[in-house]
């Protein structure tokens, strides 16, 4: 058997440690070296393929750490498949998700991970990997959550928000934080306070304030930043590592800062909508504004500053995208006359490594964060590194082949994900996806989709890295 060889030459290596011009010789689906541009090494490789990167960058594959493919939320469903998602994922230069399998309330952790698994098998375009959402912690529950870091699910979401859907109280919060410290799991928390956001919910549709902007304005950024605090003196009490998820408040980053300065293991995540978008796109007119609705929500403008702040100290470490896509007609218009009922959501698994770049473009971060808080930190947040998240001998081959100068436009027009609007609809963005490999395998091939569906691997994973 002969193994398939690729070598991609003339491209600028970037990783989150090093900005190396070096060709990169890929054997059989793995990193196997990396040398010098003209160097006798180099030019000794032979290969079945040659990818030639001059003028590009050459990064691993984005590592997306927070997507909803085909996700059931308030009575319909998130609009992107695990065939559709990935494919877009690919398309936008990520190469892993990890998604998130349901307990349902009552059910056991073990059905709900079977029926995620059901969903992706032979769909995926990429690979990926599942977190748990925990909805109902009883005693078997904590006893399933050790098995489940065994077998590679090392993570569980829980939930302040959403009563009587996923909300767990405190006590529960805490017992299954006792557990995660116990068994090496990472506790992930949407962290806003949902039984105060529900009375502002209820007291504003009976004020008739019933249009898509409201739906910002009850859940306020206190509620936020409140829920961010008490769920890291829970995980202090427990002595158990937390990761709060989609931090879009200027507070909350706050919280985060604090706890970090104290030495605890806490870490933020936030996405691009809350670096790019706000409360102005709420309150575009008509009902325009439910295109935005997702939770925790977009925040007024000043907010923004204060992430790409908290991305630069390291007081935020993960950008992911909570892609969970609804289309504007017939799935987010469920709201019309209703803000609670708009199923909250956005797309953006396609777009994400784009807007940060546009973020290195800006001069908020440099192009090393950019592929560490992309691919680097979500790899070692949830135990993928280094096979996943970098460009090293011995890692997958998820390599990106980036164009940094060319300009593109960001349009339901041309996008891939499966859902009837754009978020960033008419943005002008510059650097643009190329080639894609995983493992070795092109998914994209200058600008056109070759993969299949199918290719994509479940990837179990280990626990949190930057745990001792
Ligand atoms: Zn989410």
């Amino acid at each position: 058997m002969t193994t398939t060889r690729t070598v991609v030459r003339g491209g600028l290596v970037i990783t989150a440690a090093d900005e190396m011009h070096a060709d990169v010789l890929i054997e059989g689906g793995r990193i196997a070296a990396l040398a010098a541009h003209d160097s006798d090494v180099a030019a000794g490789w032979s290969a079945d393929t040659v990818i030639d990167a001059t003028n590009k960058y050459v990064i691993p594959g984005g590592v997306d750490g927070h997507t909803h493919m085909e996700m059931p939320f308030g009575g319909t469903t998130a609009s992107d498949t695990f065939e559709t998602g990935t494919r877009a994922a690919a398309w936008g230069g990520t190469t892993t998700i990890v998604d998130f399998a349901i307990q349902s309330v009552g059910g056991s952790l073990r059905s709900g991970l079977d029926a995620w698994h059901a969903k992706a098998d032979a769909q995926c375009a990429i690979d990926y990997g599942f977190h748990m959402i925990v909805s109902d912690v009883t005693d078997n529950t904590l006893k399933e959550m050790d098995v489940l870091v065994e077998e590679g699910v090392t993570s569980f979401k829980m939930f302040m928000a959403y009563p009587g859907v996923f909300y767990s109280d405190d006590g529960k919060i805490l017992r299954a934080m006792q557990r995660a410290a116990a068994n090496g799991g990472l506790t992930m928390m949407h962290a806003e306070n949902g039984i105060a956001i529900d009375v502002l919910v209820q007291q504003a549709l009976a004020a008739g304030r019933t249009d898509p902007r409201y739906h910002g304005e009850v859940r306020h950024a206190l509620l936020e930043a409140e829920a961010t605090h008490r769920a890291i003196q829970l995980a202090r009490v427990a002595g158990a590592p937390l990761y709060i998820v989609h931090v879009s408040a200027q507070q909350a980053v706050a919280e985060l800062t604090a706890a970090r300065d104290l030495g605890l293991n806490v870490f933020g995540e936030t996405c691009p909508q809350y670096l790019f978008l706000s409360t102005d796109n709420l309150a575009e007119p008509g009902f325009e504004g439910a295109k935005y609705v997702c939770s925790t929500p977009l925040r007024p403008r000043e907010h923004q500053a204060a992430l790409w702040q908290g991305l630069r100290t390291n007081d935020l470490q993960v950008v992911s995208t909570d892609h969970c896509p609804f289309c504007f007609a017939g799935q987010k218009d469920m709201g019309v006359g209703d803000f609670s009922k708009i199923p909250n959501g956005m797309p953006g698994v396609e777009n994400r490594m784009d807007l940060l770049h546009q973020g290195v473009v800006d001069g908020h971060i440099s192009r090393r964060r950019w592929i560490e808080i992309a691919c680097a930190t979500p790899a070692r947040m949830f135990g993928l590194y280094p096979r996943k998240g970098t460009i090293a001998p011995g890692a997958d081959a998820d390599v990106v082949i980036y164009d940094p100068h060319a300009e593109q436009v960001m349009s339901a027009e041309t996008h891939h994900m499966n859902v009837d609007y754009s978020a960033y609809e008419g943005r002008r963005t510059t650097g643009r996806v190329e080639t894609v490999l995983s493992r070795g395998v092109p998914v994209i091939d200058n600008r056109t989709y070759v993969g299949r569906a199918g290719h994509g691997q479940y990837t179990p994973r280990g626990i949190c890295q930057y745990l001792i």
